[in-house]
């Protein structure tokens, strides 16, 4: 037989980036027995990685800025296809997650005044990101990690040990949720290192796994990102909203090609960095949409007096929500304007003084003079565009962060959940949505394990099946190998289901992944189960699978571009496609995607825009009950 090793927790945690810490320390202040499980690395999250800030209308640059300002950026942002509560919630409560955050000890960077400094990012109107130089990430993982470690003091005081109500389990994957009917029992895994299995027994588990980057070749996305929860939770009877919806971030490294992908942040536009072709123009004025023209410069003078004059001139278009900026970056190479690598040029070096770009981008500067040979502060970098952030995910209920469909006691937050977003993330708003939904979905994790009288039971029968599935790629041999596998269906996402899309392309690319997924049944991982990224890497591919076909499938049904899904044969945006919400679940094997229409908006918060800006995305028929609520 083989050895499981057994805990009981009220509150299970997977995923120790920003969401599922805030999550976990949520839980533990509400007095749960909470763990922490990580696939990596404690401390080792795309959290870690994010560079330029977390947004928050604290209105500490510009005092005009203030929620309502936020909603609005994020919904032009996402082109109104958010979730409008979500968005609200997350506008209205990052700035205290942030404040809070200092109360943990964190050390942003000031205003001469003293208050924390915000900076620039695209589509949002002020300067609203909190952020400490580029490492905004690392500092909000430090604290939180340190907030941790304060209460395993307190908990080593009170109850006589660090683990008593809160405990990491680092490099552990889990790969199946346990069920008892409708409800969530626990969570089956393995250590890394020893190949261990391991189930936890938990009334309340939070999927906080990030993102599903590593299904594409060119991305910003590190080896964890396989789209663990967004499959666990549809095995688990849940749904997934908006997987057409992918950010390619604009720049990512093109050069050296063992890097391709890496990100370069957007605080070099943000600061003052400017996108030029081979020909040495400045591109982007050529591709403002009319949907934005209102916000965005003509000129290049009016561009560069923005930065010191935000009131009297409007945004250079370098600014312009990501989607746009990558679409655009994409046209010129295809044009023939990209320069050797296939890239544009990003340049700071002609723009700020040296002594200025080291200080205020020292991880790029370091990244690219180590990794590239390039000094940024007297070249121009090659970028082009990676893919870099899932918009859609788990849905949930937008106040308790709980997973929608056919189970209970599951709860998703930060990139694993769905809708906050919409069909397009403006830069900034992923670390203060990790904050505000990680702490809601802790909060209510912890308050449903005690409003059930009875615990689930984890049966005996799951247990074996997940064994089972997890040994079997060690005890087949005649299987093909996990990496050509992976390496196939990345080109099949990258080649199909990309940036542009066509509809013949998505119908190929769908028989591509029903072949791939008959030859991820049967892969199979040589050497045993001591450390054996073989194997982990074959227990991935059945979810990168499930997740691909999720957004190749409804990448095919949404007629329309959007936000991050563009379509080369239906280039406009559609009014009556905004309505519509594709939710994927699992029926069996078979993956099923319905359309709901989205939650209508509350007519104060859709009285917060102009009707003129409101007729670019909405119906007639909408437009008709707007004017009713007016008048
Ligand atoms: P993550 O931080 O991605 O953490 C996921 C966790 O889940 C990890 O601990 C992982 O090990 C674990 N996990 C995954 N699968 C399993 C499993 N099966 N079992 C157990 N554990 C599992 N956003 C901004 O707002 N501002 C920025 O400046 C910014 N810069 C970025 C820069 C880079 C290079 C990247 C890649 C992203 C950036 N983002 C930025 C996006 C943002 O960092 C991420 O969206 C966000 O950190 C996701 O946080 P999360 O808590 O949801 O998950």
């Amino acid at each position: 037989t083989t050895r499981i090793e057994r805990h009981h927790y009220d509150v299970v945690v997977i995923g120790a980036g920003g969401a599922g810490l805030r999550a976990a320390i949520e839980a533990r202040l509400a007095g749960k027995k909470t763990a922490i499980i990580s696939k990596s690395l404690f401390g080792k999250a795309h959290t870690v990685m994010a560079e330029g800030g977390a947004a928050a209308a604290m209105g500490n640059a510009n005092s005009r800025d203030n929620w309502q300002v936020h909603f609005r950026d994020t919904m032009r942002g996402g082109k109104f296809l958010n979730n409008f509560r979500m968005a609200e919630l997350h506008a209205k409560e990052s700035p205290q997650r942030i404040w809070e955050l200092e109360t943990y000890g964190a050390l942003f960077d000031r205003t001469k005044d003293g208050k924390i400094s915000q900076r620039n990012f695209g589509g949002h109107e002020y300067p609203r990101l909190a952020h400490v130089g580029d490492r905004t990430g690392l500092e909000l993982i430090r604290t939180l990690q340190q907030k941790i470690v304060s209460l395993q003091q307190e908990d080593k005081r009170d109850h006589g040990s660090y683990d008593a109500r809160i405990k990491v389990f680092a490099e552990t994957t889990v790969t199946e949720l346990l069920l008892d009917g409708d409800r969530v029992a626990g969570a089956f895994g393995y250590y890394r290192e020893s190949g261990e299995f391991v189930l936890f027994e938990a009334p309340s588990v939070v999927l906080a796994t990030g993102g599903v980057g590593r299904s594409y070749k060119v991305t910003s996305n590190s080896w964890e990102y396989t789209g663990d929860g967004h499959a666990l939770a549809l095995r688990a009877g849940a749904t997934l909203i908006n997987m057409e919806f992918l950010q390619f971030h604009p720049t990512g490294m093109v050069w050296p090609v063992s890097v391709k992908g890496i990100l370069v942040t957007e605080s070099v536009r943000g600061d003052g960095g400017v996108l030029k072709n081979s020909d040495g123009k400045r591109f982007m004025f050529d591709y403002v949409p009319d949907v934005f023209r209102k916000q965005y410069a003509e000129t290049e003078e009016e561009a560069d007096r923005w930065y010191t004059d935000p009131d009297n001139n409007r945004r250079p278009p370098e600014l312009l929500p990501r989607d746009e900026v990558a679409r655009a970056i994409n046209s010129e190479v295809k044009a023939g304007r990209g320069t050797p690598s296939g890239g544009v040029f990003l340049d700071i070096a002609s723009r700020k003084p040296a002594e200025e770009i080291r200080r205020r981008l020292p991880s790029m500067y370091h990244q690219f003079k180590e990794l590239a040979d390039v000094d940024i502060t007297k070249e121009p970098m090659e970028v082009g565009p990676t893919c870099h952030y899932v918009m859609g995910g788990v849905e949930v209920d937008p106040d308790s962060g709980a997973a929608f469909g056919h189970v209970r006691g599951l709860f998703a937050a930060g990139e694993v959940s769905g809708g906050m977003h919409g069909s397009n993330r403006l830069g900034g708003n992923s670390l203060s949505d990790l904050l505000v939904f990680g702490k809601r979905a802790g909060g209510h994790a912890a308050s449903y394990a005690d409003s059930l009288p009875a615990r689930p039971k984890v049966g005996i029968a799951a247990v074996e099946a997940a064994v089972e599935t997890a040994l079997a790629p060690l005890q087949r041999d005649t299987g093909e190998n996990p990496y050509t596998l992976q390496q196939d269906l990345q080109v099949v996402m990258g080649d199909m289901v990309g940036i542009i899309r066509r509809e013949g392309e998505l119908e190929d690319a769908l028989i591509r992944l029903a072949e791939l997924r008959e030859r991820v049944a049967k892969v199979s991982a040589s050497g045993g189960r001591r450390y054996n990224p073989g194997w982990h890497l074959a227990l991935d591919l059945r979810n990168m699978l499930v997740v691909s076909e999720c957004t190749a499938k409804a990448a095919l049904e949404r007629r329309e571009s959007r936000g991050g899904h563009t379509r080369e044969d239906h280039p406009a945006m559609d009014p009556t496609w905004r309505r519509v919400n594709l939710v994927c679940s699992l029926d069996g094997d078979t993956v099923c995607l319905e359309r709901k229409p989205l939650p209508k908006m509350r007519p104060e918060l859709i009285g917060l825009f102009d009707r003129a800006e409101l007729a670019k995305y909405l119906t007639d028929e909408e437009l008709a009950e707007f004017d009713a609520h007016v008048a």
